[in-house]
């Protein structure tokens, strides 16, 4: 039987490549979206037409409740769930003096609660199955932090906090708990950047330029696979070498 994976936001940029990538490796794939169905339509199309099972989930990360509904229909649909990539997330970014509650409470949701959600109904199906992989996406404004992001930064941090202590506590399990750290990555996240703020950032990059998004999934397709069967507990930083 096919493992299965459930990749959070992956309608679009990140979390699309890694979705695409699991089923060229014959995954098959639970897509999660919230705001944009028609999008994760497309990427369970594409995935179906790479000849893997997959179907769109359409449910807010950032609510307990309908994360527990959505897990248990990917469990119902596809009898398991094998790997959980948390990738949601969104930004709101601002200076601190001016940030508002609700910038600081919404991204903090949709980031970093959604991946407690997530790993507190998953981990109880893994635990049953005696295996399993958790890789988060966090970020190196989670490692590094960056003005203008107090929102962003806290909730990557958080994440980070989350995979040390859950693979302290699931490696007995046979579950390893990884994190991703990207740096700049091409997608509609990065997009909306003023190209002055773009180009500063690039002069920041060893490799003189953004990463793709596929760079950043076959990362998680590694940690995914059973030549990383004793890594866990890591934050793998994704960032063309750079200097915050
Ligand atoms: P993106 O292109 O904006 O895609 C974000 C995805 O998250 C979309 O599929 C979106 O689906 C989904 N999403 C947002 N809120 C959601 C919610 N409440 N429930 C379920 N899904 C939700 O972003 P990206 O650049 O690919 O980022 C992916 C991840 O990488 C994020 O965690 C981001 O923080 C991290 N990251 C990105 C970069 C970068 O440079 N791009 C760098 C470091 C880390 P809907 O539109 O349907 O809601």
């Amino acid at each position: 039987m096919n493992r299965v994976a459930l990749v959070t936001g992956a309608s679009k940029g990140i979390g699309k490549s890694i979705a695409l990538d699991f089923a060229k490796k014959g995954y098959n794939v639970a897509v999660n979206c919230n705001s944009n169905p028609s999008l994760g339509e497309d990427v369970v199309n594409q995935c179906r037409l790479l000849g893997v099972e997959s179907d769109c989930f359409v449910f807010d990360v950032s609510d307990f409740e309908k994360c527990k509904e959505m897990v248990d229909l990917v469990k119902e649909r596809f009898g398991s769930i094998d790997i959980l990539v948390n990738n949601a997330g969104i930004t709101k970014d601002g200076l601190l003096a001016r940030m508002s509650e609700d910038s600081f409470d919404i991204v903090t949701k949709v980031n970093y609660k959604s991946v407690f959600n997530m790993i507190r109904h998953v981990s109880g199906i893994m635990i049953k199955q005696r295996k399993g992989r958790i890789i988060n996406i966090t970020s190196v404004s989670g490692l590094y932090g960056n003005a203008g992001q107090f929102n962003y930064s806290a909730s990557k941090s958080g994440l980070i906090g989350m995979t040390l202590s859950a693979a302290k506590e699931l490696g007995k399990r046979g579950i390893t708990v990884n994190a991703v750290a990207p740096g700049f990555i091409e997608t509609d996240m990065t997009n909306g950047l003023s190209d002055d703020v773009k180009q500063k950032a690039v002069e920041l990059i060893a490799m003189g330029r953004f990463g793709k998004p596929e760079e950043i999934a076959s990362v998680v397709s590694f940690l995914a696979s059973e030549e990383a069967s004793y890594l866990t507990g890591q934050i793998i930083t994704v960032d063309g070498c750079m200097s915050m």
